[in-house]
């Protein structure tokens, strides 16, 4: 490997036309201070508005800055991946471009892993500010579900902004999963990571392309991938529910004995009938996600395509 350049900065743009030069500008001046040769790969996720053009016409004029363009949205995760595939440099960094992740942390975490001393230095926010209450909830909700049925170190906060040595690198690339929930893919690769701290930044522009529901969504997919935990939860419902079936015919024996038969009781079946049924629709539903999953797995799709690249 032809690793040319010291540090890459892997950087995922989706309609992102107002922050790219801002955040060049700002991410330039910090590296530059290094004296150390780098790189930009932009990844454009099939951006809707001027991100390809500004990307053009940046790399045009500039013999660092490289972008890979692909032919419709095939979301962050892959847009990291492919990052990742081009990234030359013998330390690489995944960066947002909306100013969130702060590249003045870049030298720190830097000198954390040229020391040896650790694979990766990740960023963590320490709090949620700028953020709707019922997000911030939610995600720390997440987190601790997420630590409890995967057994993986998912720290609260991370964010994809992360430095790592090429062991690092070739350890993630090896992994070839279509469902890269890199928030987990992380920490199950292990290694050495060193967090630092910092409060959290609004964008400097632009909007978040994360609704609640498609963070909702996510999440999901994050614990289908980690974890098959699940689908013991629904055995055990299975096994408790059918205990309780058995408990409820002695309960109808012993009354017939004691009381004689009654007709009364009718509203008492029918909630049973609409709790059980729901029970199994929605372990049926657990057993489709995995299916579903599988599904994506074996047809070996690529994980994107790329119209254009420089
Ligand atoms: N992004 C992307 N593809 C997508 C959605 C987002 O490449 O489908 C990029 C986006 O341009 C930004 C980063 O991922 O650089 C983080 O997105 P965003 O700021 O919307 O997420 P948030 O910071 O709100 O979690
Ligand atoms: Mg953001």
């Amino acid at each position: 490997m032809d690793n040319s350049f010291f540090l890459s900065l892997v950087v995922p743009c989706y309609n992102e036309e107002a922050a790219i030069p801002l955040f060049f500008i700002e991410a330039d001046k910090i590296c530059s201070l290094t004296n150390k040769q780098f790189e930009f790969i932009f990844i454009d996720d099939g951006s809707k508005d001027n991100t390809l053009n500004i990307l053009r016409h940046l790399a045009d004029q500039n013999s660092k800055i490289h972008y890979i363009s692909f032919s419709r949205n095939f979301g962050k995760e892959a847009a990291i991946l492919a990052g990742l595939q081009a990234a030359q440099g013998e330390y690489v960094v995944i960066m947002d471009v909306d100013g969130q992740d702060p590249p003045s942390l870049i030298p720190q975490m830097l000198e954390a892993v040229i020391s040896g001393e650790y694979d990766c230095a990740g960023a963590r926010r320490i709090s949620r500010i700028g953020e709707p209450l019922v997000r911030s909830l939610f995600a720390k909700l997440f987190y601790k579900l997420m630590k409890k049925i995967t057994s993986l170190d998912v720290v609260d906060g991370i964010r994809d902004f992360r430095l790592m040595n090429r062991k690092y690198l070739e350890a993630f690339l090896a992994l070839h999963e279509r469902n890269r929930f890199s928030k987990a893919v992380f920490p199950w690769i292990g290694f050495k990571t060193k967090w630092f701290e910092y409060k959290n930044i609004e964008r400097v522009a632009g909007k978040t392309k994360w609704s609640f529901w498609k963070l909702f969504l996510y999440s999901l997919d994050g614990i289908i991938a980690f974890s098959s935990k699940p689908l013991a939860i629904a055995s055990i419902t299975g096994i408790i529910l059918f205990f309780l079936a058995i408990f409820s015919v002695f309960i109808i024996i012993i009354r017939k004995l004691l009381w004689g038969d009654q007709v009364s009781g009718w509203a008492s079946t029918v909630c049973i009938i609409l709790f059980c049924s729901g029970i199994q629709l929605f372990t049926a539903g657990i057993l489709g996600q995995y299916l579903a999953k599988i599904y994506t797995e074996v047809k070996q799709r690529p994980h994107f395509i790329i119209r254009e690249a420089k």
